[in-house]
């Protein structure tokens, strides 16, 4: 006899290892039809047998959202193996028999080979393989694929199952309910051949009635439901239940392929809502793909009693339980978090952050403008020169550089609390808030690269694998406020809110997630309406943070910062230095009024009022900041002609009341990200549709704000902007003493 065996299991496994071990070296290797993913099968005998064993891609789950799950499923569901081969890693029980539930509802005869059983045994740990094959209903075989221990009870258990074909059958350990809302779907379906639905000649023949054929031939050709491109073999018929099962997952892939009457989508669509309504009285909101993960993990748990599998806790694990009850607690989780953040923001905009951030204010605007301006004059510079170093160069990357330490203290407690383990419970509170959006926990990841730099988060959100929830997070990211826009901050809160600096950022940061939130409902409401994926993840146990990650990831950090300061910055001060210092003719100009800068400014200022920006320096900070945020600072030390933060400080005022000023901070939170972001958003969105509309989205909410500063403003809350004639202010005089 002919058989082929499936070798399935979770990436780590040992899989690979088992594969070469049993195979040698007579190893077939390709690719699966129109994929990169590869394909490695091997023939082997097995007693009288000639065997056929593919290795399939290791995967955690049958859902359709991955090539690897899609080619997995696939291939047990249409082309039935023999024999499905199930690697479990047996230090790692819980999660590893997650899939192999899974792998049982697909009904193909199974051995289950419990690896690393050397590991557990290391570890002082036993597993009653009996008893655990038992309360599973297959074969449970000990193995360690690395020592080549247990390969002969293997091959036994394996000529077995290939020759007396017992098909496990695990929604009879299901809940009433699961089992319920499955009957429910099958019958929807037609019945006992329900599988038929993805016969496409069936679907010809009885088209007009409500009932299929029951004498239906399951291994005739049979729409393919791999979700990858598949080389026209043979596709048979899918087992009746494993449908049932994935429809009342939303499965869209399996909803898709099938050839569904109105009638039939709309008793699916009942049977599922009333699964969900049911699920509801237990779990308010649940919907039913988490209510049937919630089904499997139930399973599991039982049969590890009966298997009396004990769980090995550590005495670390015991820790981070402890400490868990409280950090993830119902009530207290939110307010915990927002203090933590909270107490980031104190430190960092606070008397630590500003104290720091004067030293690095005087070190540059004393003692670096006094040397180089020393320096200059012993060679005797001509004055360009000297206006070109101090007040383009020194003013505009200084001014920037001067917020080195309140970026570092951010990112070094941000890092501190992800090398802690805080972080993956960060994901996990906000999951549920998350979810409100139709987002999950993942999307959290790259929301909090976004604090740090937008264009990064963009591209850690690959690691969303639902596409639509990949592209919503990024569309949603820029809302972040990322670590650019800081220095803004910086500068503004020391300027106009000394005492309350850091209660002033923080608003900012809660702002802009507010914002985050409106827009994520209305993308939802509008452009992406269906579909949600569960969020399954393990929590790590607490840590004490290791200083060689910590320091790793802040000097990445300040590495970047220093980099764009020394080129983006640097240029961009440069250019803006060139064209508020010369007008049209290239004559140097003193007043700034008279400059390139200065006539197009002043031409352009009303097209920007619109936007409550009537001030021509106003407008050409924010769009230098297109380019980087950082240069928002800059570009305004150069165009004031500040030689340090202290003294652009002391001239703001003159400028902005405190309104406009937070104002215009609320502006900078929420316009249009830096140029390299946007670039990034259009690759990864892979559409300029989408990406527009995150930009007008950016837009629109940044120019509301407008409204309600207005509206605030007329009810005598600080008014418009000063006039800076009216305050005695020339720019050109350069130095003011306010
Ligand atoms: P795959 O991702 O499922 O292909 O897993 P690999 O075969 O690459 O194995 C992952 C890791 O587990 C490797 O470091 C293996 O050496 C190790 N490993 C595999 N099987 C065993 C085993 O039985 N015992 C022990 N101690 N280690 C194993
Ligand atoms: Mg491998």
């Amino acid at each position: 006899m002919n058989i082929t065996i499936a070798l399935a299991g979770n990436p780590n496994s040992g899989k690979t290892t088992l594969f070469n071990a049993l195979t040698g070296s007579n190893q077939y290797v390709g690719n699966w039809p129109g994929v990169t993913v590869e394909r490695k099968e091997a023939r082997f005998q097995l007693g009288d047998d000639e065997t056929l064993l593919v290795d399939l891609p290791g995967v955690y789950s049958l859902s359709p959202y991955t090539i690897e799950e899609n080619i997995t499923r696939h291939f047990i569901a249409q082309h039935r193996p023999d024999v499905v081969l199930n690697i479990v890693d047996a230090t790692n029980l819980e999660r590893n028999l997650y899939l192999t539930l899974q792998l049982m509802e697909l009904e193909r005869p199974m051995v289950i080979a419990l690896n690393l059983i050397d590991e557990v045994e290391k570890r002082g740990g036993k597993i009653d393989c009996a008893r655990l094959s038992a309360a599973m209903g297959v074969p449970v075989v000990p193995i360690s694929a690395k020592k080549r221990q247990g390969f002969d009870e293997l091959f036994q258990k394996l000529h077995g199952q290939a020759h007396a074909a017992v098909v496990p059958h695990p929604l009879e350990q299901y809940d009433d309910s699961t089992r319920r809302a499955v009957k429910e779907l099958i019958v929807a379906m037609g019945g006992a051949s329900a599988h038929s639905v993805f016969d496409a000649e069936e679907h010809y023949e009885h088209r007009d009635d409500r009932h299929r054929d029951d004498d239906h031939d399951s291994s005739a050709p049979h729409a393919h439901i791999g979700g990858y491109a598949d080389e026209g073999d043979k596709d048979q018929a899918p087992p009746t239940a494993w449908v049932a099962l994935k429809l009342l997952e939303g499965d869209q892939t399996i909803a898709q392929a099938a050839y569904l009457t109105p009638d039939q989508k709309h008793s699916i669509e009942r049977a599922v809502r009333d699964y969900e309504a049911r699920g509801r009285e237990k779990y308010p909101g649940i919907d039913s793909l988490t209510l049937l993960a919630d089904c499997r993990y139930g399973v599991i748990e039982r049969v590890l009693k009966e298997a009396k599998v004990e769980k090995k806790v550590t005495s670390q694990d015991e820790i981070s339980a402890r400490i868990d009850k409280i950090m993830t607690h119902k009530y207290l989780a939110f307010p915990i978090f927002l203090v933590i953040m909270g107490v980031m923001f104190f430190l960092a905009f606070g008397p630590v952050g500003s104290f720091l951030t004067d030293g690095m204010d005087l070190l540059i605007s004393e003692h670096l403008t006094g040397w180089v301006g020393a320096g200059l004059s012993a060679v005797s510079a001509p004055e360009w020169v000297r206006s070109l170093v101090l007040d383009g160069v020194i003013a505009g990357v200084g001014g920037v550089l001067t917020f080195l330490p309140q970026i570092l203290i951010i990112f070094l407690f941000l890092s501190v609390l992800e090398d802690s383990g805080y972080m993956s419970r960060a994901a996990f509170i906000t999951d549920r808030l998350l979810r409100k959006l139709g987002l999950s926990g993942r999307s959290f990841i790259p929301m909090l690269v976004g604090f740090g730099c937008t264009t990064t988060a963009v591209m850690s959100a690959r690691g969303v694998e639902n596409d639509r929830d990949r592209r919503m997070t990024i569309m949603l990211t820029p809302f972040m406020s990322c670590g650019a826009k800081l220095p803004v901050y910086g500068l503004f809160t020391a300027a106009f809110f000394p005492g309350a600096s850091y209660l002033v950022v923080f608003s900012l940061y809660l702002l802009g997630m507010a914002v985050m939130v409106v827009c994520g409902l209305l993308l939802r409401k509008v452009t992406f309406k269906e579909g949600d994926t569960p969020f399954l993840m393990e929590l790590p146990p607490y840590r004490i943070p290791a200083v060689k990650n910590v320091a790793r990831r802040l000097w990445d950090r300040a590495k970047d910062f220093l980099t764009r300061a020394g080129t983006l910055i640097f240029a961009m001060s440069v250019l803006i230095w060139f064209l508020k210092s010369f007008s049209f003719s290239f004559q140097m100009v003193s007043d700034p009024e008279q400059s390139i800068f200065g006539v197009i400014g002043q031409a352009v200022a009303p097209v920007f009022s619109v936007m409550g920006f009537g001030e021509w320096r106003k407008i050409v900070a924010l769009l230098s900041g297109l380019v980087a945020k950082e240069a928002v600072v800059s570009t305004m030390m150069v165009l004031y002609s500040a030689s340090d933060n202290a003294m652009l400080a002391s001239m703001l005022p003159n400028f902005f009341t405190p309104l406009s000023a937070y104002s215009f901070l609320v502006f900078t939170l929420l316009y249009i990200p830096c140029v390299s972001a946007v670039a990034a958003m259009r690759r990864e969105l892979g559409s300029w549709k989408y990406t527009l509309q995150a930009m007008a989205m950016q837009l629109i909410t940044a120019g509301f704000r407008d409204r309600v500063d207005h509206w605030v403003g007329d009810r005598g809350a600080g008014g418009r902007d000063p006039d800076p004639a009216r305050a005695g202010f020339c720019a050109h005089q350069g130095h003011v003493g306010l």
